[in-house]
């Protein structure tokens, strides 16, 4: 037998994250009045410490000790080669995968709500509120939240709510609380609700509700906390490339392609910031965030500033933006449903070091279903889009006669997302095209916006 894994041991877990705003320049947020924002106005919203964290620009900043200790429940992470797979496609190609789909919730998402819960309770704070959509990052927080004894309460998009009964179950067997948004307990809620009874919902909704339960808690003690998208975020996430790097090495192998898919982009930059740094210091290497087609931020939107929730009570971020209104298709990947980019990823983007991809949803399902009888794991919805990108580099890998070395970030399972599969096998899912007239209509809001600075960091 060949190892299949590359295993590093508990004492070889990475000490510090990777900080990649001390590689590039960003726009700052925006305010209501169009002017940035300084880490006061964000107070009432998160705690002091991940404010800090979110406008930093240390190269290393430490993991703290007993945040360790809970990740170590499943991390350092195996980075394993997908022999079987590479086997079905008849590829020269080397194709290896992060595996984060090993954490107690599934997916790569306790990598930042464990963090996010310790500071939170390191300052104080009793109670957080988040939005969830197809139910991971609710579950991944309501887990943190276990570990450190605060209370967590989470805002599910009504759809998922509907089809993902056993998402909530596990979310309140971790003492977390989960209500379908929108709801009648908030403002932002009431008046979705009024527009439409009827609404399935959607996470700028569902962000809205989350936040403005945070800062109308009059106790001080309740704060907001978001699963991807914000600095901070992909910040924590860079645990698995650092990881992936060190395993590389033992490997004496080194990436050619780096694959991620990409939501709001943080599982997509935990993999990829490590070997972004590299490129940046003059490594060639591909790496691409993957979308769907249905939902096209990076490969079909503006760079532009928008809020990242429906009401408008976030901050303007310069990012690709299909519009904060922007309804998508009821894909299966429901953690790719969103309307923006992390404000980083989009600018990496700009400055040429990322090359965005989509991929349709048949295709999507047909690479996970691929990787299910050959690799073992069923993967998330959502990460079946980089598999999909695998699929077609190893395929032009093997037209080119390449040995190419490709990494995926393995996102998360999906043994929770098994409707999703049983509609796919029995020809009950389609793909969808959005016409450029669409993309128009709700990418118009932003022309109301200032106009993000087209800066070259590299
Ligand atoms: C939430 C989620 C995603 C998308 O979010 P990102 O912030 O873009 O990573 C991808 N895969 C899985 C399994 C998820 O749960």
């Amino acid at each position: 037998m060949k190892p299949k894994s590359i295993i590093l041991t508990k004492d070889q877990i990475p000490r510090k994250w990777y900080n990649i705003l001390a590689d590039i320049k960003m726009n700052p947020p925006l305010g209501p009045d169009g002017k940035p924002i300084s880490p006061e106005m964000l107070a009432p919203v998160f705690p002091m410490n991940l404010i800090e964290q979110e406008v930093s620009s240390d190269r290393w900043i430490d993991i703290p000790e007993p945040v360790l200790d809970v990740l170590a429940i499943w991390r350092p992470a195996p980075l394993t080669r997908a022999t079987a797979f590479e086997k079905a496609l008849g590829t020269p190609a080397k194709i290896y995968y992060k595996n984060e789909g090993m954490s107690p919730p599934g997916s790569h998402k306790p990598n930042t709500a464990v963090p996010q819960a310790y500071y939170n309770k390191v300052f104080g704070i009793e109670k957080i509120t988040t939005e969830t959509g197809a139910g991971q990052w609710g579950s991944a927080l309501s887990f943190a939240c276990a570990q450190y004894g605060l209370t967590c309460k989470v805002y599910m998009v009504r759809i998922s709510f509907d089809q993902k009964p056993y998402r909530k179950a596990m979310m309140e067997t971790w003492g977390g609380k989960c209500i379908a948004s929108p709801s009648p307990e908030t403002k932002a809620g009431r008046d979705a609700l009024e527009r439409d009874p009827n609404t399935p919902g959607s996470l700028g909704i569902a962000i809205s509700e989350a936040v403005e339960a945070a800062v109308s808690d009059t106790t001080g003690k309740t704060r907001y906390s978001l699963g991807s998208v914000l600095n901070h975020v992909m910040l924590h996430q860079t645990i698995i490339g650092l990881e992936a790097r060190k395993q590389f090495e033992i490997a004496g192998d080194y990436p050619d392609i780096v694959i991620g898919c990409a939501g709001g982009g943080s599982n997509f930059a935990g993999l990829a910031f490590p070997f972004v740094q590299d490129k940046i210091n003059g490594k060639a290497i591909e790496i691409y965030p993957v979308e769907p087609k249905a939902c096209p931020s990076m490969t079909r939107a503006p760079f532009a500033y928008d809020h990242g929730d429906t009401a408008g009570y976030t901050p303007l971020l310069p990012m690709h933006s299909l519009g904060h209104n922007f309804v998508p298709a009821p894909i299966h990947a429901g953690g790719l449903r969103y309307h923006g980019m992390a404000p980083t990823v989009s600018q990496l983007i700009n400055e040429g070091l990322l090359t965005p991809q989509s991929v349709g949803q048949l295709a999507a399902y047909e690479a996970g279903v691929l990787w299910a009888r050959t690799e073992g794991f069923i993967p998330a919805p959502e990460t079946t889009n980089a598999l999909a990108q695998v699929v077609k580099e190893a395929k032009q890998a093997k037209e080119e006669g390449k040995e190419k070395t490709i990494v995926v970030c393995f996102s998360g399972h999906g043994l929770l997302d098994l409707g999703a599969y049983d509609k796919y096998l029995s020809g009950e899912l389609f793909d969808y095209s959005l016409d450029d007239a669409e993309i128009e209509k709700f990418t118009q809001v932003l022309d109301s916006y200032p106009k993000p600075q087209d800066l070259k960091s590299v």
